[in-house]
């Protein structure tokens, strides 16, 4: 039998290779942008056509290659950053496996252009699917320019592959914001089909980030520092109760690179246990500086996930650092959203306020349908939980009042798990309106004729304008309200590029807001159903829950718009409402196709059986 094996031709092999280092045009700007750091530029432009398919450009002012270097550049394992393998353990280049020049050149048409400051002439070279078609001296300046074109035209699977040019022009601005963040004191410039996205000059971290994620974060940034003989910690953090405004930015830098990192996620996270709004990610921005010996890069191709030879360690210094940061700016003490508006201490006992100790204790896994929460709750010390004297009064009667409401297929003490079916509620409507109150300006409280019903009053919101909005779109029934005054509003480079790739299905619902160039918007007119006075805000928490949703954007944007406008437009948890307004939301809760579940399937409500009442008070 014959030798079967042979060599793959370097060709090949750079392709191959290509598909690990080079998924998206966001690749190529990110290895070509790291070499030009690495070269020491101090002003770098980039310079995208058509999301990165048409052309990418990247001009720096770093050393620039001599001629052979220039050719070399492109050969596989090609580097000037190592020459052995212990180099790697001392790296502090963003590159050094020399791979992704000969990758970009084996799928794609490359132009260099480079000249090093000495040097009167500088090196064109032209590259078209790793093979050389010209290399010849050039008069340009002293530097680096390439030029990448037709990105994987001879990778049709790759090419097929790319997602929408807004979505692939996130993924560039995306890796812009991460490098030019981890290296503030260089010059960065993002150009897209001739528009400035961003025009960063040199700067100190702050001010870099003002820059990129607007003037608005700067009084939320709190500085962070700490220097331990392991590891030197430097950034910022969020305030907490900007956490959602900030669309959570969260970022790690080690050594100026990018990284991710969920264990050192979550340590963030537990340092801002308790203070933070639920559901709520706080921005952070954390710069390591380490030995490189202790840490390892070599273990991902795009080494943006690496290893910490000491991880636990660094766990907890980041942990305490977060703490004391906090702790520093009085945040820790000062906020407690278990009382913040949630407590109300009943009347009669005020008097007891200047008696030593006025402590309000709070349990905030508290759930007064939960049998065993009761006798703890309930006993003398603990005021919160007393019943305020109308609440009293409104128990009593609430039995006698409310006998409309009746799920039918409630049956036996069993918690109420609510089936794929919704269950029908029948409603009587003068009963709803005088018997259902609000408690802790959260839930409402109805009773049906086998106990208490209990009413998400954001969730059951959240329900009845998403199907007024889906009714619009269906119906094609847009009704814009025009705003008197239009209001314009600037938003960070990446919301921008979101919000105009889903301008069409909020023009659908009735949103009239339109591109006003340079990241900023005008609305003109707001969705007839939704009745908002501050579409502004509404955009921005739209565009936070649009991002954080699960389902899948392309095909079911409408959807997915509708679902996050809802969200964002709803009343809010904590937010008080007038009996009228309980009426009309039950009302329209159960007028509703779906009543027991929010957009994203979450229990609207539940109920709590009779026996349950009698148990409680055994
Ligand atoms: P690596 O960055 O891992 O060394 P690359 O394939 O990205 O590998 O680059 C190969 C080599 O080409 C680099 O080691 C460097 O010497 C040279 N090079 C690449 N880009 C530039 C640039 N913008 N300026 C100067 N030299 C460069
Ligand atoms: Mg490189």
């Amino acid at each position: 039998m014959p030798d079967i094996i042979q060599l793959l031709p370097d060709s090949v092999a750079n392709q191959i290779a290509a598909g690990e280092v080079i998924q998206r045009p966001a690749s190529v700007v990110k290895e070509l942008v790291e070499n030009a750091i690495d070269a020491g530029a101090t002003q770098i432009k980039v310079n995208i056509k058509d999301a990165g398919r048409t052309l990418i450009q990247i001009t720096d002012n770093g050393c620039g290659m001599s001629d052979t270097d220039a050719r070399m550049a492109f050969e596989r394992h090609a580097t000037s950053k190592i020459k052995s393998a212990s180099d790697i353990f001392a790296i502090r280049t963003m590159g050094f496996r020399g791979e992704a020049l000969a990758s970009i050149a084996a799928i794609a048409e490359v132009e260099l252009r480079t000249k090093e400051h000495d040097q009167d002439l500088g090196t064109f070279i032209h590259i078209s699917g790793s093979n050389i078609i010209a290399q010849e001296p050039v008069s340009c300046d002293s530097g680096t320019n390439f030029q990448i074109k037709n990105l994987f035209f001879n990778v049709p699977a790759r090419r097929k592959f790319l997602k929408s040019n807004p979505a692939e022009l996130k993924h560039i601005i995306n890796e812009i914001q991460r490098i030019a963040l981890a290296n503030s004191e260089i010059s960065i410039s993002l150009y897209h089909n001739g528009s400035a996205i961003y025009e960063l000059n040199g700067s100190n971290k702050r001010v870099r980030i003002v820059s990129i994620f607007g003037k608005n974060i700067n009084q939320n940034l709190i500085p962070i520092e700490t220097e331990t003989s392991l590891v030197k910690i430097s950034g910022f953090i969020g305030q907490p109760k900007h956490a959602r405004k900030m669309f959570g930015e969260q970022f790690f830098f080690v050594n100026q690179r990018y990284i991710k990192h969920p264990y050192f996620h979550r340590a963030i996270m537990q340092a801002y246990e308790k203070i933070l709004p639920p559901d709520a990610i706080p921005s952070y921005f954390i710069y390591f500086d380490m030995n490189p010996a202790d840490i390892d890069v070599n273990i991902h191709p795009t080494k943006t996930e690496i290893k910490f030879e000491n991880e636990q360690a660094v766990w907890q210094i980041l942990q305490a650092s977060v703490r004391e940061a906090l702790g520093k700016f009085n945040i820790v003490p000062s906020i407690d959203f278990d009382q913040a508006g949630s407590v109300d201490i009943p009347m009669p006992l005020r008097d007891y306020s200047d008696v030593q100790t006025p402590e309000i204790k709070v349990n905030p896994a508290y759930n007064p349908f939960e049998q065993t929460a009761s006798t703890k709750n309930y006993s003398g010390t603990d005021r919160s939980f007393a019943p305020t004297p109308t609440q009293r009064t409104n128990l009593s009667s609430w039995q006698s009042l409310y006998k409309g409401l009746e799920p039918p297929e409630y049956s036996g003490s069993q918690p109420e798990t609510p089936a794929d079916e919704p269950v029908q509620f029948r409603i009587e409507e003068q009963q709803t309106a005088k018997s259902s109150v609000q408690f802790k300006n959260k839930y409402i409280l109805t009773p049906v004729k086998s106990g208490l019903m209990v009413i998400d009053q954001k969730r059951a919101h959240e329900r009845i304008l998403y199907e007024r909005l889906m009714q619009v779109i269906e119906n094609h029934e847009v009704a814009s309200q025009q705003q008197l005054f239009p209001e314009t509003f600037e938003l960070n480079a990446s919301d921008a590029t979101l919000l105009t790739s889903i301008l069409p299905e909020l023009r659908a619902l009735g949103f009239d807001v339109r591109d006003f160039g340079k990241n900023s918007f005008i609305i003109n007119g707001t969705p007839g159903v939704l009745h908002t006075s501050s579409p502004v805000e509404i955009i921005e928490s739209l565009l936070e829950e649009f991002k954080n949703s699960p389902v899948n954007l392309q095909e079911k944007a409408r959807e997915t718009v509708a679902m996050s406008l809802a969200q964002a437009s709803s009343i809010q948890s904590g937010q008080a409402l007038k009996p009228a307004e309980i009426s009309e939301l039950i009302d329209n809760l159960f007028a509703c196709k779906t009543p027991n579940f929010s957009p994203k399937g979450k229990k609207i409500l539940s109920i709590m059986p009779l026996e349950d009442f009698e148990k409680l008070l055994k």
